[in-house]
């Protein structure tokens, strides 16, 4: 196979951990970073061994990549590029934390490869980064922003949540002005989940967050209102201006490959889904986790269903040598029948309300 193919680079350190995140992450000495970019090399080797296909995007995220510093991710990506064949445009993205990603130098970050920026930010509300246990300001952000912008990375996300303690629709919308004003080109929008494992699910029942309906309220408040001064919707969660999306997620959604590196990453490459585990130890012996076939009928509609675009009749005609069957569209039907999904002769999706319900009709679609 020659199709390109994205790599994720896991890095698994934070400053400090927030109380509502349950990714695999958590405080690290100079002395671990050493260690663990050393090892993240041996696996970027390993995996370049593997395959001749190039990447056509590279996206480190985490976790906090930024707290790595320049140096070190200057030189894992001129790692990565000379392991891979990385494509001469490809996308490749930092996230980086306002706290840490405020002392970078995205000239030379710039200089080495990196062309999109993504932004941890959450909110432009004090009292509800406190609430979210953020440990950095509102003018850690902007810095952020602007520093990179000074740079000439034009290509900048930045994430907001919603449903956060104390948040109103107000303070939602100060937050949508405050991306715009800075003149990010996408936005990442998601609603505030209570995990298992984390310090907010064990203070769930004293937590003050939105209820479903507060939750839909806030949703599809930012839907309209993004699209409103052009952040176009294209997923569940992402809104960018056009030409702005992100490829790297993109790909993820329209069933691509990608090898995902580093402890609790998950890869879909030469048809087969497979994941580290959530231990740096098994990561370092290189234990992998089988996770079944990937690429199924079933799989592509669920996550065809995750973008504005939906599931187009020709890719799925395309990819399966088939049409979408009679049953299937008749369920369709329905759901267009209740503003809870479109469809036009090229494609059928949800709509803004329908994203709220996904999971139920995702599973009513595939029974
Ligand atoms: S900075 Fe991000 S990855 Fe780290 S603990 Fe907070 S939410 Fe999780």
């Amino acid at each position: 196979m020659t199709d390109s193919l994205g790599l994720y680079l896991h890095i698994p350190f934070c400053k400090s951990k927030c109380p509502y995140c349950d990714f695999f992450s958590g405080k690290g000495s100079e002395t671990d970073y050493v260690a663990y970019c050393a090892e993240l090399k041996n696996k970027i080797y390993y995996w370049s061994k593997r395959t001749d296909r190039p990447a056509s995007t590279v996206y480190f995220g985490g976790g906090t990549p930024s707290i790595l510093g320049t140096e070190r991710l200057c030189d894992l990506l001129q790692y990565v590029k000379t392991c891979f064949s990385v494509e001469p445009h490809a996308e490749i993205t930092l996230e980086v934390n306002p706290d840490s990603g405020r002392h970078l130098d995205f000239s030379a970050l710039k200089e080495a490869g990196f062309n999109r920026v993504s932004v941890g930010f959450q909110t432009a509300a004090e009292r509800e980064l406190k609430a979210l246990g953020r440990i950095h300001s509102i003018d850690d952000a902007r810095l952020t922003v602007q520093r990179a912008q000074d740079a000439g990375i034009d290509n900048l996300s930045m994430d907001l949540m919603m449903g956060i303690p104390f948040q109103t629709i107000d303070s939602l919308k100060s937050s949508i002005d405050f991306c715009a004003s800075l003149g990010v080109k996408h936005i990442s929008s998601y609603l505030l989940k209570i995990e298992k494992g984390t310090r907010f699910y064990e203070q769930r029942d004293s937590l003050h967050v939105a209820d479903d309906d507060e939750q839909a309220d806030l949703y599809l408040f930012a839907v309209d209102y993004l699209e409103s001064i052009g952040y176009r919707q294209y997923e569940i969660s992402n809104f960018a201006f056009e030409g702005f999306e992100s490829c790297h997620n993109s790909a993820y959604w329209q069933c691509r490959e990608y090898i995902g590196i580093g402890p609790s990453a998950h890869s879909f490459f030469e048809g087969k889904r497979f994941f580290y585990g959530r231990s740096m130890q098994d990561f370092i012996a290189n234990i992998l986790h089988d996770d079944g076939d990937g690429g199924s009928e079933e799989e592509y509609l669920m996550l065809a269903l995750r973008l504005k675009s939906g599931l187009r009749f020709s890719d799925y005609r395309a990819r399966f040598q088939k049409e979408v069957s009679p049953l299937l569209l008749r369920k369709v039907n329905k759901y267009v029948g209740s503003g809870l999904m479109e469809r036009d002769p090229q494609h059928f999706g949800l709509t803004a309300r329908g994203f709220l319900v996904s999971n139920t009709i995702i599973s009513d679609l595939l029974s």
